[in-house]
């Protein structure tokens, strides 16, 4: 597998594909191990990189991935197979924000690393999927060193992307019912987690 993953590293760098950095990536693995979290929802699977990694970091863990990119849903697919994670990566292509699953479905850890301008709603409506000692990870909240510097960019593209992300930390650390711990790692990385936890 180790050679898939290269691969896909080198498949990502060439296409522009933006796989989690990793330190990131290893530091979710170690949580995964850690806290034998079983049911996976990610949320942006790009070419399945880190859905395979995580799948991969506990023998028990299953993997739910939704992508809405067509090519890249099929290149997910293929590195899946490869990688004979069939039985432990399920991708499903659909806009997340259209998808409907099965509210008795649970998850013990939730990646949010699709649109950077829609993480807030991604958030507000995957929460109930949560079980109750789980946690929601949110990837690129530096988004390149951007995030903290809005009111110094040009763009007007990149400055209303940056001002959500922005606003999206701001809504993490005023939220009722999650606690979020930031990490300087990779892109930026947070853990919320229910303030109700047991643990
Ligand atoms: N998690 C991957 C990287 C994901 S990149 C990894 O680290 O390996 C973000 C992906 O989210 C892109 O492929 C993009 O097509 C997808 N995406 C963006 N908005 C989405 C949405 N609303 N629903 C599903 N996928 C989305
Ligand atoms: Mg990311």
């Amino acid at each position: 597998m180790k050679q898939y993953i290269l691969e896909m590293e080198e498949y990502a760098n060439e296409h522009n594909v933006p796989i989690i950095e990793k330190d990131s990536i290893a530091y979710i693995m170690k949580y995964i191990k850690k806290n034998n979290v079983k049911s996976i929802l990610e949320i942006g699977s790009a070419i399945g990189y880190s859905s395979i990694l995580m799948a991969s970091a506990n023998p028990e863990t299953v993997v739910t991935t939704i992508e809405k990119d067509e090519a890249r849903y099929m290149e997910c697919l293929k590195n899946v197979k490869k990688c004979n994670m069939e039985n432990k990566v399920h991708v499903v292509f659909q806009d997340a924000l259209d998808l409907n699953l099965d509210p008795n479905n649970k998850y013990d850890l939730i990646f949010i690393d699709a649109a950077k301008g829609q993480y807030m709603k991604f958030f507000e409506k995957y929460k109930y999927f949560l079980s109750d000692n789980g946690v929601i990870i949110t990837d690129n909240l530096k988004f390149h060193g951007y995030v903290g510097k809005s009111e110094k960019i040009e763009s007007k593209n990149l400055k209303g992307l940056v001002t959500k992300i922005e606003n999206y930390i701001e809504f993490l650390k005023d939220n009722e019912e999650f606690d979020t711990k930031f990490f300087d790692l990779g892109d930026g990385l947070s853990f919320s987690t229910k303030k109700n936890a047991s643990k």
